[in-house]
């Protein structure tokens, strides 16, 4: 028997449908499933639904966000496919299109198509996306920040502490969301205590802060000691994009200050 990957809507579990069942309970929290209600009720929106989840289950974010994108066109006032939009917008999109927010503006329109449980249970579940998003997104974040920071000391760019400030407050009222969605939420809440003190922005390992040493020393170091052989080759990449980007700007640096030489 073929099965479907997809999230449960009253807990949010990832649950497996049996192709051509009407109705599944959740083996996690005993509610009772509509097929026709999580991935709508012609079989074009249930492919489009299926695609996207089994692409989710893939951690393949871009094609999810693809399938989603279509399930909308079909039924633009499906909630859960509206809040797998905004889930894939958070997880996809570069850091400076502003995703947290676009994400926030899609689970809230999400939540206008749902009442009563049912927007209830979104808004849980929106709650736990959002801390996984926000986590997940942690390094990128943190080395953004660092760029920034470092083409402050250069002079580069005017107005980055202003960048660096809007950016933090996007997170920071991403997370708020998440705590205001579902109070109860524990790891939201201890997420905004962490990015309230400013230890979430922090690259690398906070508690393990080696003296002497650069921060991407440090960094790389922490993450190599963390990180399995397969995940070897990300430490390295991002190893050589910062030592990248540190060489263009010391080369922009060189350039400049011989242009200033010759005049
Ligand atoms: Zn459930």
């Amino acid at each position: 028997m073929h099965l479907i990957p997809a999230k449960c809507p009253d807990c949010g579990a990832d649950i497996k449908i049996p192709d051509g069942s009407t109705q599944v309970k959740c083996e996690y929290c005993g509610g009772t499933i509509l097929i026709t209600d999580l991935l709508g009720s012609t079989s074009l929106m249930q492919n489009c639904m299926t695609l996207a989840y089994t692409a989710i289950n893939e951690g393949n974010y871009k094609d999810a966000y693809q399938h989603f994108n279509r399930a909308i066109e079909i039924d633009m006032k499906n909630p859960y496919a509206i809040a797998g939009l905004a889930v894939c917008t958070g997880m996809v999109n570069k850091i400076n299109d502003k995703p947290f927010n676009r994400m926030i503006e899609l689970f809230e329109r999400a939540f206008s198509y749902a009442d009563g449980v049912k927007q209830q249970n979104l808004k849980k579940n929106a709650s736990s996306e959002i801390v996984k998003v926000i986590k997940k997104n942690k390094s990128r974040i943190s080395l953004d920040i660092e760029l920034l920071n470092l083409s402050k000391l250069n002079n580069f760019l005017p107005q980055t502490d202003d960048k660096i400030t809007k950016l933090k407050t996007a997170i920071q009222e991403t997370v708020q969301k998440a705590c205001e969605y579902d109070p109860e939420n524990k790891e939201a809440s201890s997420l905004l205590q962490e990015i309230s003190s400013g230890s979430y922005f922090k690259s690398g390992n906070e508690n393990m802060e080696i003296p002497g040493k650069t921060l991407s020393e440090s960094q790389v170091k922490i993450q190599s000691e963390h990180t399995i052989d397969a995940n070897k080759p990300t430490v390295k990449r991002q190893a050589a994009q910062k030592s990248g980007c540190s060489l263009m700007i010391l080369i922009f640096i060189l350039a400049i200050s011989a242009g200033e030489l010759f005049l």
